[in-house]
């Protein structure tokens, strides 16, 4: 028919995994036997209490029915006391916390409370598409703050242009960092609250992968920094601690009226998180943590694997200490775009390039963690036999 599609999407590329999954189904077709390790989708199923406590939640009839536009107290009191026993942080659930369909949702409807067209949204850059899109479409302007591996994958505040912080609305920082598998600590956030503080910033912190950390490591919350409650927003997801990636939920929760500006907008948009897959939320962030302990022992024998192989290969690779990212330095002037063309075509292993979340990720890819350590074994193996 030739519909003409809105500027606001035109301004944007075609989503990075809808791109990787239609390559990788076109090579797929061939009969190649794909190692994925692109998108980062657990492999393992969502734990068993959980899925119990679904399964039992629908048959009440009363979860049938429109949830409260901000979710159920019952979550949010879940959520705020999960958070006080991870992060020693006190959240009033009535006003601090908010029920969301994923974080990526939150992550996406934030801007739409809080920015004007021509307001600049700082950006990391690589990081997850959301923020950079979702800037654009409410009319802000991202501003990119490269993260490079001599800053230790966190932005440099002070590099940031006068004139840019003049215009500058929102400071998006993610730590544990998808991809770069970087970690923050509380010196850093506190450096974060003092320059959002001085600039009237606001800051979005995505802690997405907060509970997914090694060798006894334990992430701190952006709003464990002292002040940070007074600028930020956290948003948290059960979608990798719990395997519940298809399920669709998360939180955020942080300044009040930051969480109740988000509130507004998502009022206007959805009409909330199905009270069933809430309750069944509450049983994860309540019961046993030992699955998430399981998790972390899984991921960290299967980095051990990959990296130590990737390391046999001459890649200068790091271990991650949270995510389930490697976030891998191609060999010696190979460009990422060719580095993942060659492991796809060659070898049968899915990756991300780099330079997909950003240019400054140019000589870099990204391997997910979600296929077994066997299979991680044969990556290597696979990968052993190109030469550049
Ligand atoms: N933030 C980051 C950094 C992510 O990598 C992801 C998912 N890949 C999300 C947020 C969104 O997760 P979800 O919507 O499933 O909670």
């Amino acid at each position: 028919m030739g519909f003409d599609i809105a500027e606001r999407l035109k301004k944007l590329p075609p989503y990075l995994f809808k791109e990787i999954d239609r390559l990788r189904d076109e090579v797929r077709s061939r009969g190649v036997d794909i190692i994925d390790l692109g998108v980062g989708d657990p492999d393992q199923p969502t734990p068993q209490h959980i899925i119990s406590k679904l399964q039992e939640a629908c048959e009440d009839p009363s979860t049938h029915r429109y949830p409260a536009y901000s979710g159920m107290n019952r979550f949010r009191d879940a959520a705020a006391s999960w958070f006080e026993h991870r992060f020693g942080v006190t959240l009033d659930p009535a006003k601090q916390v908010i029920t969301l369909i994923g974080s990526k949702e939150g992550l996406a409807h934030f801007p739409f409370a809080f920015v004007n067209p021509g307001d600049v949204v700082l950006c990391p850059d690589p990081a997850y598409p959301v923020y950079n899109s979702s800037t654009h479409m409410t009319g802000g302007v991202p501003y990119k703050m490269p993260l490079l591996k001599e800053n230790g994958f966190l932005p440099d505040l002070e590099a940031i242009p006068a004139d840019v912080l003049k215009k500058a609305k929102v400071l998006v920082i993610n730590y544990p960092n998808n991809p770069t598998a970087a970690v923050a600590d509380l010196e850093y956030y506190a450096q974060v609250v003092a320059f959002a503080a001085k600039h009237g910033l606001m800051v979005v912190s995505d802690a997405a992968y907060t509970e997914m950390a090694y060798d006894g490591l334990k992430p701190p919350s952006f709003l464990n920094a002292p002040g940070a409650m007074e600028v930020g927003i956290e948003f948290h997801s059960l979608s990798k601690t719990y395997n519940m990636t298809g399920w669709r939920l998360g939180f955020a929760v942080g300044n009040a009226e930051l969480v109740g500006g988000l509130g507004q907008v998502k009022s206007q948009i959805d009409s909330g998180a199905f009270d069933a897959v809430q309750i069944a939320g509450i049983a994860a962030l309540e019961g046993d943590q030992k699955c998430v302990a399981d998790m972390c022992k899984l991921y960290q024998q299967r980095r051990d694997v990959l990296v130590k192989g990737l390391q046999g290969l001459g890649l200068p690779v790091e271990a991650p200490k949270a995510t389930f990212y490697v976030w891998c330095p191609c060999p010696q002037g190979v460009h990422s775009a060719e580095f993942t063309k060659r492991l796809l075509n060659e070898c049968g292993i899915v990756s991300t390039p780099g330079n997909g979340f950003g240019a400054p990720g140019e000589g870099y890819v990204r391997f997910a963690l979600t296929v077994d350590k066997e299979r991680l074994a044969e990556a290597v193996d696979r990968l052993s036999k190109l030469s550049f």
